[in-house]
């Protein structure tokens, strides 16, 4: 079998959207990947994983799944580069809906 060079990006796993429960500076929302998202929130609800999840636990602040999708690490680029988390939360969705009515 030939041998092929694994592209990272390419690996399927899933991109998922914290919500904060309320803002940390500038930022209300954590985008990650894990090949099992579950997984990865469940050791961020123990503050480990990722740096700002756990200043996140640190200060207090709760957080709420917004949402889980299956795909690799370049969508959790691209959702990124997007302009944050908030253009992915349904959360922030249904807070700016409702707040016109
Ligand atoms: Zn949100």
């Amino acid at each position: 079998m030939p041998w092929r060079p694994v592209n990272p990006a390419s690996v399927q796993g899933e991109v998922y959207v914290l919500h904060f429960d309320r803002p940390f500076g500038h930022a209300r929302h954590y985008i990650g990947w894990g090949r099992n998202a579950k997984d990865r929130i469940a050791a961020h609800r123990a503050g480990r994983g990722s740096r700002l999840m756990s200043v996140i636990r640190e200060a207090g602040i709760g957080f709420r799944v917004a949402a889980i999708m299956p795909g690799t690490r370049e969508l959790e680029r691209r959702l990124k580069n997007r302009g944050g988390g908030a253009r992915s939360c349904p959360i922030c969705h249904e807070e700016s809906c409702s707040s016109m009515q």
